[in-house]
Parts: C-alpha cells; sequence; structure tokens
C-alpha cells in the first residue's frame, strides 16, 4: 500500500441515474465550436476544420442541480449547453466505426465559461485555462448508461433562463458526430475509462446573473435544473 504526504485526494465523480453507484471521472475533455450556428455566433468560420478542444479539472464537474455557486472574476458568465459523453473503456487511434463502443453512458452539462475572460485570452493569444476550467464550471446531469438508453441522435438540446428558452439546437448539428469526436480525441490523447467528453453547445449563449434558475436538456437523454448563487464577495 502506498504512502502518501498528504490525503490523497478524493476520486472525482457524477452521479448515475436511478443507481447508488457512482461514475468516476478521470479528465474532462470540450470540443470547441462543434455547431455551425454557435461558430457563427461567436464570429468564426463554421467550415469543417479539424476540432479542438479544452480541458477542464476533473473536480469541475458538480451536480447540475441545486445552487451552483456564482465564480468569481467575471461579470459575463455564459452558459453553454451541451451532450455529455461518459467513456467506459480507451484506446488510441480508434476507428470512428469502433468509437461508439467505448462509450458508457450519456448526460447533460453545462461547459460555463468566463466569456469576458475568454475574450482577453484569444485577443492576447492567451490559454483559455482560467476562462474555461474555473471551480464548478462542469455541472452534469446524473448518467444514463448507453446499454439502456442506446445512443442519442436527432435529439433536441435546449436551454431555458428563468424560464425563457435561450438556446435550442438538435444533435443531428453537430458538426463532428460523437464518433467522429473520440476517434479525433483518440488521435491526440489515448484515451481511458472515465474520460468525460462535453461535446459543443448550439447557438443562443448568453449571460447568466446571480439567482439565475437555469433549466436544460437533451431530449429523452437527461434534464436538469440549477440555481446559481450570489456573487462572491
Ligand atoms: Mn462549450
Amino acid at each position: 500500500m502506498t504512502d502518501y504526504v498528504i490525503a490523497p485526494p478524493a476520486v472525482a465523480s457524477v452521479a448515475v441515474a436511478g443507481a447508488d453507484e457512482r461514475f468516476p471521472i478521470r479528465r474532462v475533455f470540450c470540443v470547441g465550436r462543434n455547431y455551425a450556428a454557435h461558430a457563427r455566433e461567436m464570429g468564426n468560420d463554421p467550415d469543417r476544420e479539424p476540432p479542438f478542444f479544452f480541458t477542464k479539472p476533473a473536480d469541475a464537474v458538480v451536480p447540475a442541480s441545486g445552487t451552483v455557486p456564482y465564480p468569481s472574476a467575471t461579470s459575463d458568465l455564459h452558459h453553454e449547453v451541451e451532450l455529455v459523453v461518459a467513456l467506459g473503456s480507451g484506446g488510441a487511434n480508434i476507428d470512428p466505426a469502433q468509437a461508439l463502443d467505448l462509450v458508457w453512458g450519456y448526460g447533460v452539462g453545462l461547459d460555463l465559461t468566463r466569456r469576458d475572460m475568454q475574450a482577453v485570452a484569444k485577443n492576447m493569444g492567451r490559454p483559455w485555462d482560467m476562462a474555461k476550467g474555473f471551480d464548478a464550471s462542469a455541472p452534469c446531469s446524473p448518467l444514463v448508461p448507453a446499454s439502456t438508453l442506446g445512443h442519442p441522435a436527432g435529439k433536441l438540446v435546449w436551454l431555458d433562463v428563468n424560464g425563457v428558452r435561450k438556446q435550442e439546437g438538435n444533435l443531428n448539428e453537430l458538426i463532428w458526430s460523437v464518433p467522429e469526436v473520440i476517434a479525433y480525441l483518440s488521435t491526440l490523447v489515448t484515451l481511458a475509462p472515465g474520460d468525460l467528453i462535453y461535446t459543443g453547445t448550439p447557438a443562443g449563449v448568453g449571460q447568466l446573473n446571480p439567482g439565475d434558475v437555469v433549466t436544460g436538456g437533451v431530449a429523452d437523454v437527461a434534464e436538469f435544473t440549477l440555481t446559481f448563487g450570489p456573487k462572491p464577495a
């Protein structure tokens, strides 16, 4: 048994719908600009360039329920609702035709973004980490196993803020499909069990404020409701 000089950190995890067992999280990968209408609203060309990725810490994943803390250091927090893919197995250089075999299940999550900080990073050619990978920046619903759900296709992706529809898209509008994302990402890193992939957001991203009630979902997969806490002192 290994001894550590400090107590080792807890394993980050996310709930599984209808089960006591939790899904342990290894890494969190996020796809940028994977819906054409969102790429356009961010001022980018939606042509099918290779996908690009950024990451969040595993423990940035928090339940998409109850109260989620409003982060420090931003006055332009943005919502991005996304299908979340949870991998039960891994590998490198995965064939797209086999990529869905890696998927353990699916959920719906928020890729929360300090949009003001991201704009500075873009302008200055700096990394996005602190704009994307802050504490509690990746709320996620309980996961639903693919063994019962299958692999969702052609489903509505939606988000409301205080009861007003803000984001709406469909999984069939993904520029890079789930198997293509898995296959491409597996050429960059060796994927592993416990990896989550936030697959990109449809158009309609916008500002969140303390006290906002946010509901979102992917039809026939999962839905969530959460409330943002007060602005930190
Ligand atoms: Mn995103």
